[in-house]
C-alpha cells in the first residue's frame, strides 16, 4: 500500500483512551428514551415478509430491537465526522451500552484530513473474558458528508445490529475470551465531490487505522483473534458474498456457521473483489479479519451513498440473521480459542 505511512497522520496518542464502567454520564437525547427494557415499536410496521423472527429463533438475538435501533440512528439525521448531530449520535451509543450494563470505552482523538482536523470518537463495549484473547467486532457509525444522507444502510444497520449485540453479549456467560465492539468513527472519505465520496487510502477508515494503532501501543492487539466487521447488512434481499481481502479460515468459520443454521441464501458462497473497509487497517497489521457486506446490490439498486438510503431499505429479518450468524461465529471463536 502506498499510502501506509500516512497511518502517522492519525493523531494516536493525542487522548488516552478512557475507561468507565457502567452508568456512565452520556447525554440521552429525547428521541432515544428507552433501553434494554423498552418493546420494539417501530418494528411493527414493517412488511410481514422483512418481519425479524422471535429472538429465541435467532440465538436470543431481536431483529426487531435492532431495527429500532436503525430507526433511532436514522431519526438523528445526517451525522458525518465533527458535527453536532454525531455527537448526539455518540451520547446516544454511550447511553445504551451504559444501559445495558456493558463497561465502555472511549478514545477521542482528532484525525487530519484533506478538509482540515476533525474531533472523532471512538466508542468500545469491552465484555472480559476468562483468558487472554479478544474477539473484536466492528461497525463504523459516522455518515458520508452529503446532504440528506441519513445513511439507513450505511453506517446506521451495522450499528443498530452492533448494539443488539452488546444488549445480548454484556450480559451473557463470560466466554474465554474477550469480546470488545467497537463503534468507529471516520470510516467515510471526507471530500466528496459532486455527490461522490472522494475515497482514498489517507482519507479513509480514520477510527480502524486509530483502534488499530492504539492496540497495538497498548500490546492488546496481539491478544485479538479474530476481527469481524459488518457494514451495510441489513437491507432486503440481503446477500452477502466473500469479500476478496477477508482471511480464508476466519470467512470459512463464518460462512459454514451461517450454513449450519440454514442462511445459506443470504450468506452466499460467491467471491467478490476486494472491498477497501474498517478491516484493512488489521489485516496489515496481520489480524485476521472479515468484512459482511453487501454493497453491490445495494449500489446496483441506485441507494448507495444516496440520499435514497432510507429506513425504508431495511429488514428486520436481515438483521436478525446476520446478527444470529454472529453470535454463533463467536461462541465458534470462543470454542477455537478456547
Ligand atoms: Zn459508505
Amino acid at each position: 500500500m502506498p499510502h501506509s505511512s500516512r497511518l502517522l497522520l492519525v493523531c494516536a496518542a493525542l487522548a488516552p483512551i478512557l475507561l468507565f464502567a457502567c452508568g456512565g454520564s452520556a447525554a440521552t437525547p429525547k428521541s432515544a428514551v428507552g433501553g434494554s427494557t423498552s418493546p420494539a415499536l417501530v418494528s411493527t410496521n414493517v412488511p410481514a415478509e422483512d418481519a425479524a423472527p422471535p429472538a429465541a429463533q435467532t440465538g436470543g438475538f431481536d431483529g426487531a430491537r435492532a431495527y429500532d435501533q436503525v430507526a433511532k440512528l436514522v431519526a438523528f439525521g445526517p451525522h458525518p465526522p465533527d458535527s453536532p448531530t454525531i455527537r448526539a449520535v455518540q451520547g446516544y451509543i454511550r447511553s445504551q451500552l451504559a444501559g445495558f450494563g456493558c463497561a465502555v470505552s472511549v478514545d477521542d482523538f482528532h484525525a487530519q484530513t484533506p478538509i482540515g482536523t476533525l474531533a472523532m470518537e471512538n466508542i468500545a463495549a469491552r465484555i472480559p473474558g476468562t483468558g487472554p484473547g479478544i474477539i473484536l467486532l466492528l461497525t463504523h457509525y459516522d455518515t458520508l458528508r452529503l446532504d440528506n444522507f441519513v445513511g439507513a444502510e450505511d453506517s446506521g444497520s451495522s450499528t443498530g445490529l452492533m448494539l443488539e449485540l452488546a444488549r445480548v453479549l454484556c450480559k451473557a456467560k463470560r466466554g474465554a475470551n474477550a469480546v470488545w465492539i467497537a463503534f468507529l468513527d471516520g470510516e467515510e472519505a471526507q471530500v466528496v465531490v459532486n455527490g461522490q465520496a472522494q475515497w482514498t487510502d489517507s482519507d479513509s477508515v480514520y477510527g480502524s487505522r486509530e483502534l488499530s494503532a492504539q492496540l497495538a501501543l497498548s500490546g492488546d492487539l496481539k491478544r485479538v483473534r479474530a476481527v469481524i466487521l459488518a457494514d451495510m447488512i441489513g437491507q432486503k434481499h440481503l446477500r452477502i458474498t466473500r469479500e476478496a481481502n477477508s482471511t480464508k479460515w476466519l470467512a470459512n468459520l463464518v460462512w459454514s456457521t451461517a450454513a449450519h443454521l440454514g442462511y445459506k441464501d443470504v450468506f452466499v458462497s460467491q467471491e467478490i473483489e476486494a472491498i477497501d473497509d474498517d478491516h484493512g487497517p488489521f489485516l496489515r497489521r496481520g489480524v485476521a479479519a472479515v468484512d459482511l457486506i453487501d454493497l453491490n446490490d445495494y449500489q446496483a439498486q441506485g441507494y448507495w451513498h444516496t440520499p435514497q438510503d432510507t429506513l425504508d431499505k431495511i429488514s428486520p429479518r436481515s438483521l436478525a440473521i446476520v446478527g444470529h450468524v454472529v453470535l454463533a461465529s463467536v461462541n465458534a471463536l470462543q470454542e477455537k480459542f478456547h
